[in-house]
């Protein structure tokens, strides 16, 4: 599933200067004669579909052109910026037949920001689009069948949606700054699109409201006692990050300040300020990051405040959130999926359940609750800790965790003779690992729930597991990022009769 957005993805571009003005063709470089587009020139565009960043995807004379801003089934005027040989891309001038889906996108840092993408489109076109993909990506890349609700085949259910589809987030991480205004001063928002500026933002309208407020208070408050923001350039500057985690269903407010270096000048005056202007705030608490990385957090936490973690609720199950946990950032759909991967997973209290990709245990915990037995196993350590500490919390005796790659601890299960009626996964965008895969068709659980945050390895892992025997039965997208391209779904296959085909 998609986790929080980092602008780990930026670099910065400072030796490209020297590459310009080479004479001739550099060797190796693209033969672009010939194209049906040039650069700098004027088209009229068709647009006739959505990509991977939310961009239109347009045609000109068969060459393919993205365009940012544009939606599919639009005619455009672009003026072409960049050209390869397989494609190129325009900047949007002037939409010259609109889509009926088209909207005014309601947040006025929208185009600056690049944290939403779809705010163009309508919420509910938005649904329609996210459904779509995955059917593409089954169909095209799972060479699977979809079809409608009596035919033989895969039904693909309508997205489900949120009925208020702003304000979600539980979590905002806040880049730290020096404004680049002459008097300076600190800015706290978001990395300006495709650079290392830092906006400064107030409000955010995916983000819970009380973030926002907490950010803004500690922005302030960090203002008035001259605490110094990180430059990225220099190197120097203390506060690098603040982070607000709020939990939806208890009201707990944790505030995470993360700073390049252990020594806090005024930390008690700090956080009595935090205090006082934060009201419903539990925990206050510092991370210590020196090294020059976009990584926001660093190895070392220690709690200024309060408690050390915020609990939240999903369902009937308590988690604690530290400062540096996973934690689903949309809690209201996450309940959604939850019930959803719960329901495919059809327990009646005697199976045994395998929670692959586990995190801190949530779904594991949300199916002990119905299940005999639940094995959850995930990579990182910490969070495998989280999970114990949570199954505890819940006085849940029938999960157990295991840290470790999934790909190698199920099989060592295996081994032991475990084996698991249901089989759940929930990857990271890269999908299931092969032999992951190889391992749950040898184990042949009765179901296999598959948790993706990507419609492109679902499809190509569903390839497999049919062609291993499973039968994919339904699949249910959930928007868990509204106004972003993010798609999340959750499939459910049982084994077919003939077991391994
Ligand atoms: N199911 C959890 C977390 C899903 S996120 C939830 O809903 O909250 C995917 C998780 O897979 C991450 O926690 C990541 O650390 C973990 N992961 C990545 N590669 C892994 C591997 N090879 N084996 C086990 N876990 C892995």
């Amino acid at each position: 599933m998609t986790r929080s957005k980092k602008p780990t993805t930026r670099t910065k571009t400072t030796d490209t200067k020297s590459n310009h003005k080479r004479p001739g063709r550099p060797a190796g470089a693209e033969d672009l004669s010939g194209l049906p587009v040039a650069k700098n020139e004027d088209y009229t565009a068709d647009i006739v579909g959505i990509g991977h960043e939310g961009e239109g995807v347009g045609r000109v004379n068969g060459y393919t052109l993205f365009v940012p801003g544009a939606l599919p089934g639009e005619k455009v005027r672009v003026k072409v910026v960049k050209v390869k040989k397989q494609y190129g891309y325009a900047k949007l001038l002037e939409v010259l037949e609109a889509s009926p889906d088209r909207i005014d996108a309601p947040c006025p840092i929208y185009k600056q920001c690049g944290g939403c993408q779809l705010q163009h489109l309508s919420y509910e076109a938005q649904m329609r689009w996210k459904r779509q993909l995955v059917i593409d990506n089954l169909t095209r890349i799972g060479k699977l069948q979809v079809v409608g609700e009596r035919e033989e085949g895969i039904i693909v259910h309508p997205t489900l949606g949120m009925s208020d589809p702003w304000r979600y987030r539980n979590k905002a991480q806040v880049p730290i700054g020096l404004a680049e205004t002459e008097e300076g001063g600190l800015v706290g928002g978001f990395y300006a699109q495709g650079s290392h500026r830092i906006i400064d933002m107030e409000a955010c309208l995916i983000q819970h409201e009380n973030n926002d407020a907490v950010v803004g208070a500690v922005k302030k408050i960090a203002r008035e006692l001259g605490i110094r923001p990180y430059s990225e350039e220099t190197g120097r500057g203390l506060l690098r990050h603040v982070i607000a985690r709020y939990g939806f269903n208890t009201g707990e407010i944790m505030v995470v300040l993360v700073t390049n270096g252990r020594d806090l000048p005024h930390a008690d005056e700090l956080t009595g300020l935090i205090r006082r202007d934060v009201p419903g705030v539990t925990s206050i608490v510092q991370n210590i990051n020196t090294r020059e990385t976009n990584v926001i957090f660093g190895d070392e936490t220690r709690t200024l405040w309060g408690s050390d973690v915020i609990y939240d609720t999903i369902g009937d199950i308590r988690f604690a959130i530290s400062a540096r946990s996973f934690y689903q950032v949309n809690p209201v759909q996450t309940e959604v999926l939850y019930g959803k991967a719960l329901e495919y997973a059809a327990l009646t209290g005697r199976e045994t359940v395998i929670d692959a990709y586990c995190g801190i245990g949530t779904i594991s915990l949300f199916l002990a609750q119905k299940a005999d037995q639940v094995y959850g196993v995930e990579i990182v350590p910490e969070a495998i800790e989280d999970a114990r500490a949570n199954a505890r919390l819940n006085g849940i005796r029938n999960a157990s965790f295991e840290a470790g790659p999934a790909e190698v601890v199920i099989p060592a299960w295996r081994g032991k003779g475990i084996a698991p009626d249901v089989i759940v996964v929930d990857p990271p965008r890269k999908g299931c690992d092969p032999a992951l895969l190889e391992t749950i068709l040898a184990m042949r659980p009765e179901r296999v729930v598959y948790v993706s945050c990507n419609p492109s390895t679902l499809a190509r892992d569903l390839r497999v597991l049919e062609d291993g025997g499973f039968r994919t039965v339904q699949v249910q997208p959930v928007d868990m990022f509204p106004h972003t391209v993010h798609v999340e779904s959750v499939a459910v296959l049982v084994r077919g009769e003939a077991g391994e085909a």
